[in-house]
């Protein structure tokens, strides 16, 4: 039986082998020919007009063009799991090179499990990210890794190995950390009446302005907006024409003035998770 793997070749020979005795009786040995085959290449078989095969030859010519691929150095799922970008290349032309060579794999891959096997080629600071996309086209792929891709480029370097030896410092020391929960400070019962009353911290110089790096950052999900906090006193220092879209938008200061998400910033950087270009 012929399952659609395997060398195509062995299975004809064989196939003729066993039909010695029917004769040379081409209607018959074509039509027997189905029995021979199963999953892929019986479902292939059915899709087929057997009146357009005039002759054997003309059907194992068809059967050969689908499944030669078999005897030529098909790729399989292993290689295109450890097909890896090029360092000169982009990730749109990585992908597109990869989808290629994945298209070519036998038994043919659904859209999920080519999804699937391309994460899983993926790089560390490729793969957290494209991981977290539940179900999607493979152009979504693409997409977001052109996005995780600028953002590795620009400004900021993400720094992987530094950020699992922090998770694995926090693991160690019992101290659970979710990816992305707000600073400490966020957490007292109380909130913080005034910002600007707390004494000012040192922050390392940025390159770049603070809401362009928020956006970036987002978009990898280093950081996600926090819940507006509401003041105790409010009027004594919100400006209502100032909004923050880390404070989801709350009113009273802008982004750039916003001390929770340089706090925020500042502690990916401490942890190493970014690293800040020296302004130029
Ligand atoms: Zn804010």
């Amino acid at each position: 039986m012929f399952d659609g793997t395997g060398d195509s070749r062995v299975h004809l020979r064989t196939y003729y082998d066993k039909l010695v005795r029917v004769g040379n009786v081409e209607r018959i040995r074509m039509k027997l020919f189905m029995r021979s085959l199963k999953e892929d290449a019986l479902s292939w078989y059915i899709s087929q007009d057997p009146k357009k095969w005039s002759s054997w030859v003309s059907m194992v010519s068809d059967f050969m063009d689908r499944f030669r691929f078999n005897i030529e150095n098909a790729p399989d799922v292993f290689y295109i799991q450890n097909l890896k970008k090029k360092p000169t290349e982009m990730f749109r032309e990585y992908a597109t090179r990869w989808r290629s060579e994945a298209a070519k794999v036998r038994p043919a891959l659904e859209e999920e499990q080519m999804n699937k096997f391309f994460v899983w080629a993926q790089d560390p600071q490729y793969y957290e990210r494209l991981m977290m996309i539940e179900s999607r086209k493979f152009f979504d792929n693409i997409k977001l890794g052109e996005r995780i891709e600028e953002s590795t480029k620009s400004g900021i370097v993400t720094n992987f190995e530094a950020l699992q030896a922090t998770n694995k410092d926090l693991q160690s020391g019992g101290v659970s950390m979710k990816r992305d929960s707000p600073p400490a400070h966020q957490n007292f019962p109380i909130p913080r009446p005034n910002f600007d009353r707390r004494p000012p911290k040192e922050y390392t110089t940025i390159a770049e302005s603070i809401d362009q790096l928020y956006e970036r950052l987002k978009v990898v999900s280093y950081v996600t907006p926090i819940p507006a906090e509401t003041p105790e006193n409010p009027s004594k220092w919100v400006n209502p024409n100032k909004s923050c879209a880390y404070h989801s938008n709350m009113k009273g200061h802008t982004i750039d003035e916003c001390r929770s998400l340089k706090d925020k910033i500042q502690s990916l950087i401490d942890h190493k998770i970014i690293v800040a270009k020296n302004p130029l």
